[in-house]
């Protein structure tokens, strides 16, 4: 392998709804891989979070990753995390969750506007994404501010449709002074951004955020970066997370983070 210390921090096991394989396999995986460590994020959508279960979904999968941790060491370290979805759309179930559960990591995401379906649902055309992104990087802000989370996921998310599904040309300088917003309140907040990998497999090709942003977040003061395959299944552990951490020395990183008990542990990148 490229580097040292690979580390994979976003993954779902089948305690999140579109998760194929178990938190022992995903595990595995990690661990012939050779990888350092890997943290296990299953999804809590905050504005579903009774109707669809997540209460319980979470805190099964919280004791699962805890039970591997001590299963699978020293092989690899596992971390306990969550992938914290819509936290502003439903305050009460974030803070319900992350009282009930010690994570080593919160990732927060916005995979809707308040009110929409998820954006892999929703229809394109050109001319009419500039409102739905404009909300978008509005409800980021939030988000952010809200800030009761240690990385903010897969920043500039609605391009994985609207650009890879219905390739449509976006862009993203016509909301440069959101994004330089949303940046600032992070670094400001001492919070990490995620790179999200997952984009590099699928048709959209690139990762989430890409380079645009990843420098502007650096040259805006940001420290703490962490990287994230996004697999669903066993197969997608470990994903791409090279190429981002090659991507992240382009921007001018030296470093990458990996949480854990909630505090930045900054590895190099070597
Ligand atoms: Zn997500
Ligand atoms: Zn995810």
């Amino acid at each position: 392998m490229k580097y040292r210390h690979i580390s994979d921090c976003h993954v779902h096991s089948n305690y999140s709804p579109d998760g194929a394989d178990t938190v022992t396999m995903m595990c595995e995986r990690a661990a012939s891989l050779g990888l350092h460590a890997i943290t296990i994020t299953d999804h809590c959508e905050c504005n579903e979070y009774v109707k669809s279960g997540y209460q319980d979904s979470i805190r099964a999968s919280y004791l699962e990753s805890k039970r591997a941790s001590a299963l699978f060491h020293p092989r690899i370290q596992v971390y306990s995390g969550i992938e914290l979805g819509q936290a502003t759309q439903d305050l009460f179930a974030a803070e319900d969750i992350l009282d009930a559960c010690d994570f080593d990591f919160v990732l927060a995401s916005l995979h809707n506007i308040k009110g929409l379906p998820d954006f892999w649902e929703l229809e394109y055309k050109a001319g009419e994404t500039e409102v739905l992104l404009e909300q978008y990087f509005d409800q980021m802000q939030q988000l952010v501010e809200w800030g009761n989370f240690d990385s903010l996921a897969h920043l500039t998310y609605p391009l994985r449709y609207m650009v890879g599904e219905y390739g449509l040309e976006i862009d993203l300088g016509k909301y440069r002074e959101r994004i330089d917003t949303i940046l600032r309140t992070l670094v400001l907040q001492d919070k990490a951004l995620e790179i999200n990998t997952s984009g590099l497999r699928q048709k959209y090709g690139r990762s989430l955020p890409g380079m645009m942003v990843l420098r502007r977040f650096r040259e805006l003061g940001g420290r703490f970066v962490t990287l994230g395959s996004d697999a669903h299944r066993w197969a997608d552990v470990g994903a791409g997370i090279e190429d981002g951490m090659s991507l992240l020395k382009e921007a001018g990183f030296e470093s990458f983070t990996v949480f854990v008990k909630r505090e930045p542990k900054v590895l190099p990148i070597e």
